[in-house]
């Protein structure tokens, strides 16, 4: 499709389903030279096949990597697999999960694990690949996974809002510390992405179709859209972009 990410190694967590898995897939269409897929289970959420049979249909070298993001071994582990295809150059930390909850009532087992993904996992991702970068003395792009609900307050998902709006300003120190090193740190924030998440999470798929109404182009996001985002953000055509959260949103944070 297009040469934008040849040459590069790129990591994609939480690339089992949805927009993970389409942004993986993007990346081996737009010529990266490898693909590490990561999730906590092999096989997509929604059913079908393995991420990674998808990208060696196209021809790039791919492996599947089992970690979970919120066990920093894990994402260390993870990441030392890029070592074998020359070092990672691309970190998309994307993967996290989502709960509705009205801030009164959250369970504290549920509140934890939100931030244990959402946050903790997202940093320790950022933080591998920084490192694996530095050494390299690669200049690497990292990309993390916000939200619109990061960038505006949602009472119905006030523990996820609250992760999200924690994942931009992660973004934005880390490229302030990054940046030296000319390593590039973003954030993308989606806005309704029909993916499996949207459609099964309690109570969040009644209030898509009201998004859905509210957003100017009056359409749902397609994961590959976030993928097409993230190609850019981890090519050298953003080379002078960091520090950004990214809105993918259909214009729904514009009204
Ligand atoms: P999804 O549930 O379809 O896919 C998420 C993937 O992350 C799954 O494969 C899951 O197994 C994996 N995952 C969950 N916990 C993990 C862990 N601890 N370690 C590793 N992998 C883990 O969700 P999605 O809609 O594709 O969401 C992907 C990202 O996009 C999330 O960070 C989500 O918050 C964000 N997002 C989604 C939307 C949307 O409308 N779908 C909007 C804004 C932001």
């Amino acid at each position: 499709m297009s040469n934008l990410l040849q040459d590069k190694v790129v990591i994609v967590t939480g690339a089992a389903s949805g927009i993970g898995r389409a942004i993986a897939i993007s990346a081996a269409r737009h010529g990266a030279k490898a693909v590490l897929v990561s999730d906590i289970a092999e096989l997509p959420r929604e059913g079908g096949t393995p991420t990674t049979q998808e990208i060696e249909a196209l021809g790039v070298a791919t492996r599947f990597v089992q970690a979970d993001v919120s066990r920093k071994a894990d994402v260390d582990r993870l990441v030392e697999a890029a070592a074998a295809f020359g070092g990672v150059d691309v970190m998309v930390a994307n993967a996290g999960i989502t709960a509705r909850d009205d801030g009164a009532d959250v369970s504290e087992e549920s509140y934890r694990r939100l931030m244990a993904v959402n946050l903790d996992g997202t940093l320790f991702s950022a933080q591998a690949a920084a490192r694996q970068m530095k050494a390299n003395g690669k200049a690497g792009s990292i990309v993390l996974m916000a939200s619109m609900g990061g960038i505006v307050g949602a009472g119905m998902t006030v523990a996820y809002s609250t992760s999200k709006g924690g994942v931009v300003l992660m973004a934005k120190s880390l490229a302030d510390a990054l940046g030296p090193d000319g390593i590039r740190v973003n954030a993308v924030a989606p806005g309704t992405i029909d993916t499996h998440l949207l459609r099964t999470a309690a109570g969040i798929a009644d209030a898509a179709e009201g998004f859905r109404q509210r957003t100017p182009l009056r359409r749902l996001g397609k994961p590959e859209e976030i993928g097409d985002a993230v190609v850019w953000l981890g090519s050298d055509m953003s080379s002078y972009v960091t520090g950004i959260a990214l809105q993918v949103d259909g214009g729904l944070l514009a009204v």
